[in-house]
């Protein structure tokens, strides 16, 4: 049995929720509908021409992309351009697409965090924050032959997360005590005699975005009419959120040998090297990092004292005021964001196998760089 688009689209944002885009940003779902059901689900960089006959060809029912196909409002919906034709082929052919973006760069365990690991950059710190949030804390009463339960939906729904653990939690016994009145349908006791249940109190903590998931999944999980429950908001050190990555790697290396490096990870022909004229590194081991197009967050490279700072589609004149900055620029271009497709297909079977879903992934294999070097 297939799964719905929208289901399969719910899951993904748990992962890579919308919220993290930058503003402006239009990620999210595209084209066509989520109301359907979905045989294969197909991963790309970009949505090019090339890619929707792939698409087509290999009966894709939704295009995950991590650049957004109408990133600019079109005026016309016509044949005669390529790019809305390309829209058309695919309404046509009921393919949905749906966009992950700045999103994508800036979850955890995120694209760039997938560089870092690719050049061996141990990551401790974003170019800039982007996004702070809050932590709550859910304690929840309930009768102690359902607290098992309750403490794994906790979990499941993403309560109690703390570094490499996940359904953390803290449970005391204690007694409940209620009275039920005529109108109540008690799932213990009966109406106007005192109730007394031995009760377990459970306690987690979570970021406070996933307060809706996580009520829901007590609700469910919880025997009683009326559960009854605390939300508390915690003072404790916020979840943090941020652009591009900084980090060092484990050995200091001339330039010339991190240059290689680069090229060899990401299989590239060539690279873009901008060096200041005066005084250029002679070793470098602090490494930023922001794939796709950072050019114009150089100087939060540079706030945060990095030898060499990555980005693609580096400008002429923004190159000049690097080199005038004296800072050292790899461009290794934009495609270099194509590890986002194995990286994400690897996640989505893990999702298949946790829910059971009967769907399969696919990888675009279509090359989208329009740059050769010759
Ligand atoms: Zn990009």
């Amino acid at each position: 049995m297939s799964i719905e688009a929208r289901e399969f689209i719910r899951r993904f944002e748990e992962f890579c929720p919308l919220w993290l885009a930058e503003e402006g940003d239009p990620v999210g779902f595209h084209i066509g509908t989520l109301d359907k059901p979905v045989n294969r689900i197909m991963m790309t960089l970009d949505v090019r021409p090339e890619v929707v006959q792939e698409a087509i060809t290999k009966k894709v029912d939704l295009i995950v992309a991590k650049h957004p196909p109408i990133f600019r409002p079109i005026k016309r919906l016509t044949a005669d351009d390529p790019q809305t034709a390309m829209y058309m082929e695919l309404v046509k052919h009921d393919i949905a697409v749906y966009a992950a973006h700045t999103n994508m760069d800036i979850i955890h365990d995120g694209l760039n965090d997938w560089f870092c690991e690719m050049l061996g950059v141990k990551a401790d710190d974003y170019m800039t924050r982007t996004h702070v949030e809050g932590l709550k804390k859910l304690v929840v009463y309930v009768p102690e032959d359902a607290a098992e339960q309750m403490r794994q939906a906790l979990g499941d729904a993403g309560a109690g997360q703390q570094g490499a653990y996940h359904h953390t939690s803290y449970t005391m016994q204690g007694q409940g005590r209620f009275t039920p009145t005529a109108a109540a349908q008690p799932a213990i006791g009966h109406p106007d005699v005192p109730e007394n249940v031995p009760e377990a109190r459970i306690e987690v903590i979570f970021p406070e975005k996933r307060q809706g998931q996580i009520l829901q999944a007590m609700f469910a999980a919880h025997p009683y009419e009326e559960p009854a429950y605390d939300l508390i908001s915690l003072a404790n050190d916020p979840v943090t959120y941020g652009i591009g990555r900084v980090g060092n790697l484990a050995e200091p290396m001339s330039i010339e040998t991190f240059c290689e490096r680069v090229k060899e990870v990401f299989a590239l022909e060539g690279l873009r090297l901008v060096e200041p004229p005066r005084n250029a590194k002679k070793t470098v081991q602090r490494i930023a990092i922001c794939g796709g197009s950072g050019g114009n967050f150089y100087l939060d490279a540079l706030a945060k004292r990095a030898d060499v700072y990555i980005t693609g589609d580096v400008y002429y004149h923004t190159a000049h005021d690097m080199q005038a900055h004296g800072l050292t620029v790899i461009d290794p271009g934009h495609n270099i964001e194509r590890v986002c497709i194995p990286r994400f297909i690897e996640k989505m079977n893990a999702w298949k196998e946790e829910q059971n879903w009967d769907v399969s992934f696919v990888a675009s294999e279509t090359n989208t760089n329009p740059f050769q070097y010759r």
